[in-house]
Formats: C-alpha cells, sequence, structure tokens
C-alpha cells in the first residue's frame, strides 16, 4: 500500500489546483485520472467548443461581411478538418500544459486510471492500494444517455463524441434545447448543416425567463434553425437517410446525424461510494456542506459531482473554498457564490444572480429594467442588434438581484454585475460609475437609472 497525505480521484477543474497547491506545501499528494487531464472543460467541454463557436462565428462574419462593405467574392466554404484540427490544438495545447505543470511538481505523483473508494482511506486503481488521510473527489459528469424508445438501435452522437466529427452533417437533429444543444445547434448551422432542434418542454433554455427564452428562440430560429417546443415524448427509428425522429403529435423528422444533448449525470456510480458510506441523493450528486465536506470526515467533494454547479468557474470556486478552509486558515463558503453563467450561441447570455420569476416568487419588493439591443450604441455600431438586457432589483435594499444580458457581449458586459452584486453595494453607488463609451457597459448605469417597481 502505498501511503500519501491526500489522494484525488479526477483530474477536472478543482482537484489539480488543490493538489499542486498541497504538493507545494510539501505534502505529498496522488492525482488519479482515468482518461485526460483537465477533465471535460479542457478535452470535451469549454475549450473545444468555444473553438468551435468562434469558427462558427467568422462563418457568420464572413457571410454578412457584404454588408459591412466588405467583399471577399464567392461562396463561403467551410473546411471542417482545420475546424476541428484548430478545436483539437487548443485541447491538447492546454492538456500538455498541465500535464507539464504537474509532472514538475515536488510531491506530485500523477496516475492514470479508474479509481474507487474501498473505504474512507484507501483508493483502489488499476489493482494498486492507496491510502490518505483526506481523499478529494473530482469526478465531474458525463453527457446524460436517455431511453428514449428506439435510441439505443441507432446511432446518435453526444456532447463528446460530435468533437470528433470533422464533416458538416446534412442534416443535424439536435434533442434538446438548453445550453449544449444551442450552442452546437447554431454553431452547425453556420457551418452549413441543416439543424432542427427538439425540445420536449414548452421553451428553450427553461431556466431563464420566458422573454429571455423568447429572445433565444428568435436568435436561434433567424440562423435558420427549425425548433419544436412541446415536442412531449419522442421515439427514434433507423430510415434510409439516417435517423427518423416521431414526435408525440405524430410529426416525423428525418436527418443524417442525432445529437443528444439532455443533460449531464454524475461520475458517481462507480466509485466506491457505498465502501466509503459516502452519501448521494436521488440523482447521484455527492451531498457536500458548505465547506464542499462530505458525510464521511476527511473525503470532499468539489465540481459538477457535488450538484453545486455545473461550470468551470464553480469547479474552480469549490478548489478556492476548499484551499481557503483548509491551507489558508481563511473562511470562505459556498452559500457565497453569486450564481453567473453564460451560453455561448451568438449573441451570448450573461447571467448573473436570479431570474425575475425567481425574484417574484421570492415575494419581496422588485424593480425591474429592460432595453433592447437595438438601443445600445456598441450594438448598433457592431450591427448585431439582436437580443435585450434586463435588470432585476431589490426595491428595499437596493441592491441587485439578478441580470439577463443577452446581446453582443453580453458575457463579458455581466461581469459589472456580478462584481456589485459580490462588493454587495447598492445600485445607486454603481449608477454613478463612469463607463467607457462606447461599450455595451456603458447602459448598465442607464439601466439601473430605468428599474421601475412591478
Ligand atoms: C459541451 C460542453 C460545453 C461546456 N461549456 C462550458 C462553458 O462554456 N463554461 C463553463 O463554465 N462550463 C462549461 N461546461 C461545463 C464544464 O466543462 C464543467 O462544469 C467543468 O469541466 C467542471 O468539471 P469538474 O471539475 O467537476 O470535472 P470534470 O472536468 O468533468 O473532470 C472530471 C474528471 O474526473 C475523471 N474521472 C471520473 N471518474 C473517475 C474515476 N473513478 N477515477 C479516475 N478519474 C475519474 C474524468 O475522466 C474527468 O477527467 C461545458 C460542458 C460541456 C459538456
Amino acid at each position: 500500500m502505498r501511503r500519501f497525505d491526500a489522494i484525488f480521484i479526477g483530474a477536472g477543474q478543482a482537484g489539480p489546483f488543490l493538489a499542486a497547491r498541497m504538493a507545494e506545501l510539501g505534502r505529498k499528494v496522488a492525482l488519479i485520472e482515468r482518461k485526460f487531464l483537465g477533465g471535460t472543460c479542457v478535452n470535451a467541454g469549454c475549450m473545444p467548443t468555444k473553438t468551435l463557436v468562434a469558427s462558427a462565428r467568422a462563418a457568420a462574419v464572413a457571410r454578412k461581411a457584404a454588408a459591412y462593405g466588405v467583399l471577399l467574392g464567392g461562396d463561403i466554404r467551410i473546411d471542417m478538418k482545420v475546424v476541428q484540427a484548430r478545436a483539437q490544438k487548443v485541447t491538447l495545447d492546454a492538456r500538455e500544459g498541465l500535464r507539464t505543470w504537474l509532472a514538475g511538481l515536488e510531491g506530485m505523483t500523477v496516475l492514470y486510471g479508474h479509481a474507487r473508494l474501498r473505504d474512507p482511506t484507501t483508493v483502489e486503481v488499476g489493482g494498486e492500494i492507496l491510502s490518505a488521510p483526506q481523499i478529494f473527489l473530482n469526478v465531474g459528469a458525463r453527457p446524460t444517455k436517455p431511453d428514449f424508445p428506439g435510441l439505443s438501435d441507432i446511432p446518435y452522437l453526444t456532447s463528446t463524441s460530435i468533437l470528433q466529427l470533422d464533416v458538416v452533417p446534412r442534416h443535424l437533429i439536435v434533442i434538446g434545447g438548453s445550453y449544449i444543444g444551442l450552442e452546437f445547434a447554431q454553431m452547425y448551422r453556420r457551418f452549413g448543416a441543416e439543424v432542427t432542434v427538439i425540445e420536449r418542454g414548452a421553451r428553450l433554455a427553461s431556466r431563464e425567463d420566458e422573454d429571455v427564452s423568447e429572445a433565444i428562440r428568435q436568435i436561434i430560429v433567424s440562423d435558420g434553425i427549425a425548433v419544436h417546443t412541446d415536442a412531449g415524448s419522442f421515439s427514434f427509428a433507423k430510415v434510409p437517410e439516417g435517423v427518423s425522429v416521431k414526435l408525440a403529435d405524430g410529426t416525423s423528422i428525418s436527418g443524417s446525424h442525432v445529437l443528444v444533448a439532455v443533460g449531464r449525470t454524475p461520475n458517481t456510480d462507480d466509485l466506491g461510494l457505498e465502501a466509503a458510506g459516502v452519501a448521494v441523493d436521488k440523482r447521484g450528486y455527492i451531498g457536500v456542506n458548505d465547506r464542499l465536506e462530505t458525510n464521511v470526515p476527511g473525503i470532499w467533494a468539489l465540481g459538477d459531482c457535488n450538484g453545486h454547479g455545473a461550470f468551470t468557474h464553480t469547479s474552480y470556486n469549490d478548489f478556492e473554498i476548499v484551499a481557503a478552509n483548509l491551507l489558508d486558515g481563511e473562511a470562505r463558503r459556498l452559500a457565497d457564490r453569486i450564481p453567473g453563467y453564460a451560453l455561448y450561441i451568438d449573441p451570448p447570455l450573461g447571467r448573473a444572480g436570479i431570474t425575475e420569476r425567481e425574484a417574484r416568487a421570492s415575494g419581496r419588493p422588485i424593480m425591474v429594467s429592460t432595453r433592447p439591443m437595438s438601443r445600445v450604441g456598441r450594438a448598433v455600431e457592431k450591427g448585431e442588434t439582436a437580443g435585450f438586457m434586463k435588470l432585476i432589483a431589490d426595491a428595499e435594499t437596493q441592491k441587485i438581484l439578478g441580470a439577463s444580458l443577452l446581446g453582443i457581449e453580453g458575457d463579458e458586459a455581466v461581469h459589472g454585475i456580478l462584481d456589485a452584486m459580490h462588493a454587495g453595494t447598492t445600485f445607486t453607488v454603481q449608477k454613478w460609475a463612469v463607463p467607457i463609451h462606447p461599450t455595451v457597459s456603458e447602459l448598465l448605469p442607464t439601466l439601473i437609472g430605468e428599474l421601475k417597481r412591478v
């Protein structure tokens, strides 16, 4: 049995950084990864997809170049092999950077293989037993494989396998109208595929407010994507042209490829959690307290597998919380995290805090203001005026509760709101800030000035 001060299972967006901090402090740590260093973000998530989104945007801008007075001459064509190679290079460079960094740390042992807990202090990997008084789980999640009728009889793509595609599908059917599905739908449409999005629920991105969902739908449809919401239950069958999807109302849609993007499942089912007595909820997420400790002393769960975040920044923040509490003598808590994320369709949606629906449901007196991007100078100048901005505030405390910035640069501009929320300032303070012209952010004080009781 090899003994360590700490064992990390999964090299996602939290574990490697905490392991490195501990190794730098002279501790002996083992980091176990069953596939690729960097986990989902680097290998099958943010990095490759945002690289592909950039290629798709370049295609979209090139197609409308003439409207800007830029004449390219001839049709815009896509070389999917180059597009795919570019995304792969970004992934491989990041993975290699991580490997070199970790290899250079004294006290760090990186092991490859599927790890399982045997009890609260021992882990088995590749037939070897390791032990440590502290174990950190950072095992992430994988695409959910639903049991829709007929799905197991057809070849279909997930958000991971689609990254290997180096051809443009003739007709891509995307099952699931949420964040991951919408990003792929728009990028493949821009690469030249016919694209249909099928969503079981009543609207796209249903976690968002209705007006935001509707504006997202308009953006998606204006790119030439067919959208079927309220699709009910559907079934799949093989047909000569590829695959056909039959919706509850009898509509049949056939395409050459199907992408199933209906959620993520935590990688906790084959981790030996029962052997160690670690509790999970009914969806398989590991239960943690405000300091990311599980119910078993000496075992922590960080990142997507604890169900408190589904993003790289939330996973990294989990690392920061645990490092602060364990190594830095600070008291950081999960409860202090203000939710923020982006949806990377083009233009993107930048989100902070709660939605208007959640604010209304809370029963507190609220104020709301909205502004279409067509009334944002920067968007007009760029010729990209789709979307709108919305701010929600508490009428009593005068603090901002949330923001949805759907429009060009919305993913960046939202940080002005996130920072103000984190600093705990009132919107009256932020209203007197002097933002730079011409930016999207310069409209934030205006939005604040237009807040009205609802
Ligand atoms: C298509 C897509 C796009 C995304 N885009 C964004 C985005 O734009 N912005 C954003 O913030 N987030 C995005 N995400 C989410 C983001 O990638 C994840 O939230 C992030 O990677 C955090 O993951 P993590 O640290 O929890 O673990 P992960 O990164 O998932 O890593 C977990 C690691 O654990 C390993 N592992 C699992 N079980 C074991 C075991 N038993 N033994 C050994 N190793 C094991 C896995 O192989 C994996 O490498 C996207 C995700 C997807 C799928």
